[in-house]
């Protein structure tokens, strides 16, 4: 009745955590990668307000980790379920890190050894960085622990890394373990919250847009990466090709999205948002350059949004133009746009494009939806019990849903989420209490 887990570590995870481990509850949060932050740790800045996302986020991380109530289970998955609300078992995989978690102190002697140092494409950098075979996945990775790529690593494809594994011999306190292994854990809970956000589509399977085979097209996560101050090119805007900085550059809207020929006909609801402030980013990063919008309709709801976007518009001299397009590729690898405008074939030819493509449940949402017996949606989102009245719960009493799991949404909807959440659940397991109280008496 005092446990609750919280499945994803991503700003809705992280703040239903916080709220009910400063109400007293013990909270396991188990986390699938090796660290907190979910996509928000990602993004360079964040709209309408072009705040630093992970100095606004990094605090919050560590809070949560350093909290008494909040036991931490990174680079762990969730393979099974029963019981009912109040009285939950759970089983959690905790996969190998390689790295005893007790004993790194986080310096990163290791990480700087690796003979595949600067080799491997960094997936939080969306494959524009390298890391190496062990490696932090971000500076402000929470653990602060390195964590061994298997799939990569030379001791484990080549069955040896020189004399002795470097990382090894780096480290002063012992703390690389190649015995490690794969440990499985029961935790009894009397609530769970989900929190396991999305995957943006890959849009390589769109032929239309290029991705994948013209160069300089690149995803909206790739720019954002490409333009933060901690990204692969230290915050400089630079086109793929040739590392030059682009003078024209456009963002496309509803890359996926809103295609029911597709069976994708659902907005993402963030992009139209989240492209303007990248492009307000390009005229902050490079004024002289030209900026254009393809957008299809503008879903700019919420407040000070629609303000942000004249801003856009006004301020920063950005281009929206609405129309769907068609890309080529030059031979210097320049794109050439092709788009409609009151019914008149159009050509514009710019140095880059940045799509805004679908963003939809995680890959492996599916899979965990059914080990919890909850139910989702055509696309793969968890369906709430009660749309209206109690959006947040799910068709199994005593498991709850937040964030971009159950439905597309920015930041402060899904830290709102995440605190109503911790409210639902001590509600819940107050109620379940104070009966089982009464039974007894
Ligand atoms: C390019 C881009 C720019 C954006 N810019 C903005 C912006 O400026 N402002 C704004 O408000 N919003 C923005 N957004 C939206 C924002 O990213 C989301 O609103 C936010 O990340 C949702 O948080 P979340 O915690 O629900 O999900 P996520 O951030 O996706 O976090 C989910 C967490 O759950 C973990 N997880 C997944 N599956 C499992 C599992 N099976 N078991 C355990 N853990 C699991 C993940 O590893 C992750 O840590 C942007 C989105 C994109 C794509």
């Amino acid at each position: 009745m005092h446990s609750v887990l919280v499945i994803g570590g991503g700003v809705a995870g992280i703040q239903a955590a916080l709220d009910l481990a400063d109400r007293g509850f013990q909270v396991y949060l188990v986390e699938k990668s090796p660290t907190i932050g979910g996509r928000m740790a990602q993004l360079d800045k964040t709209f309408p307000t072009n705040d630093c996302s992970i100095c606004i986020l990094a605090p919050k991380m560590i809070e949560c980790f350093r909290h008494p109530n909040v036991t931490l289970f990174s680079y762990s998955e969730i393979v099974g379920v029963e019981g009912v609300a109040g009285d939950f078992k759970v089983r959690v995989l905790r996969k190998p890190r390689y790295v005893d978690e007790a004993k790194c102190t986080g310096c990163g002697a290791c990480v700087e050894a690796c003979r595949l140092k600067g080799r491997i494409p960094n997936e939080f950098d969306e494959g524009l960085g390298r890391r190496g075979a062990i490696y932090f996945p971000f500076m402000q990775a929470v653990p602060r622990v390195p964590v061994v790529d298997k799939e990569h690593c030379l001791l484990f494809t080549k069955g040896k890394c020189g004399k002795q594994p470097a990382c090894k011999d780096a480290c002063e306190v012992g703390a690389i373990d190649f015995e490690q292994q794969e440990e499985e854990i029961e935790l009894n809970v009397g609530a769970i919250i989900v929190a396991t956000g999305f995957d943006p589509l890959d849009p390589s399977e769109l032929r239309e847009y290029g991705y994948g085979r013209f160069k300089n097209v690149i995803t909206a996560l790739q720019y954002e990466r490409l333009i933060c101050a901690s990204g692969p090119t230290g915050g400089r805007l630079q086109r793929p090709s040739d590392g030059k900085e682009p003078k024209r550059i456009a963002f496309i809207h509803c890359v996926g999205s809103r295609n029911p020929r597709a069976g994708r006909y659902y907005c993402s609801a963030v992009c139209c948002m989240h492209s303007t402030k990248e492009a307000i980013l390009v005229k902050e990063h490079c004024p002289d350059a030209e900026v254009f919008v393809f957008y299809r309709d503008m879903r700019a709801a919420g407040k000070g949004f629609t303000e942000y976007i004249e801003r856009a518009k006004n301020e920063y001299g950005i281009k929206y133009i609405r129309s769907d397009v068609v890309i080529e590729e030059k031979e210097n690898h320049n794109l050439v746009i092709r788009y409609d405008e009151r019914g008149r074939q159009r050509r514009l030819e710019v140095d880059m494009v940045v799509l805004s493509t679908l963003l939809m449940p995680r890959r492996d949402a599916k899979k965990l939806a059914t080990i919890l017996g909850v139910k989702t949606d055509e696309f793969g989102f968890i369906e709430p019990a009660d749309e209206l009245l109690r959006p947040l719960d799910t068709n199994v009493p005593g498991i709850f849903a937040v964030g971009f799991c159950r439905r597309p949404m920015d930041i402060p909807e899904s830290v709102a989420e995440g605190s109503a959440a911790a409210a639902r659940v001590s509600e819940l397991l107050a109620s379940l209490e104070w009966q089982g109280e009464g039974s007894e008496g």
